[in-house]
């Protein structure tokens, strides 16, 4: 892969996979974003202060045997809180996915496959309580993952909906941030309690599957150190 400078400070930036395509200067804290050839300066980003949260970049985890490492993140708020989205570079692709995100939100730890792309109507349609279809594209897709996921039923209920803002940047992550942009995101569960999430991003929306895992069972190394862990 192509070698970037810092157009800020020279410093050389890290892109350790094709996937990610922006990333903070680890020294003078830019946020750039990779395009082919050059690369674009988007602004300067606050060190964010998380010393009670032992996740940190480079922190290696395993999901279904296979190894991933935490590459970059991303702080979401909303009007109760805000949770934590880690992007993960995976060892070899898990069940087709090429990387994934790890969510971390009030001591629950999800680990999420790519999010596949979902032909549904904006946001402004749904309710809490409204039924989602999961078409047989979406769910051929899914593939062998949610055929135990969702069961006999591809119809999902919305039990929670809200407006987060994304409000940090860390690391690498697979596509230009934007801070200025609210994303409507919806937790859903089928009839036996499967769960998904669906973003409405404008233009795309994306479904988001995948498992919830005790911390352990991640098995993480190369933690940061917090006092009372
Ligand atoms: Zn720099």
């Amino acid at each position: 892969m192509k070698d970037f400078l810092c157009p800020q400070c020279g410093a050389g930036l890290k892109f350790t996979t094709s996937y990610a395509v922006s990333t903070v200067c680890e020294y003078c804290r830019s946020l750039v974003v990779r395009h082919d050839l050059n690369i674009e300066l988007l602004g300067k980003e606050a060190i964010l202060q998380d010393d009670l949260n032992p996740l940190q970049i480079g922190t290696r985890g395993v999901f279904q045997k296979t190894g991933f490492v935490i590459i970059g993140g991303v702080r979401l708020n909303h009007h109760e809180g805000y949770w934590q989205e880690w992007f993960l570079q995976f060892n070899s692709p898990i069940q087709n996915s090429r990387y994934g995100w790890l969510a971390q939100a009030q001591g629950e730890y999800q680990f999420l496959f790519e999010p596949l792309e979902l032909p549904v109507e904006s946001a402004s349609k749904y309710n809490v309580g409204s039924t989602v279809s999961v078409t047989d594209d979406v769910s051929k897709k899914l593939g062998t993952w949610t055929s135990s996921l969702l069961g006999d039923s591809s119809a999902f209920k919305i039990i929670d909906m809200r407006t987060a803002q994304m409000t940090h940047f860390v690391g690498q992550l697979p596509w230009a941030p934007d801070k200025d942009r609210k994303r409507t995101i919806a937790e859903l569960a089928s009839t036996d309690d499967a769960k998904l999430t669906i973003e409405f991003g404008g233009s795309k929306n994306y479904i988001y599957y995948g498992q919830v895992l005790n911390f352990e069972d991640f098995n993480f190394q190369n933690l940061k150190e917090v006092k009372g862990w």
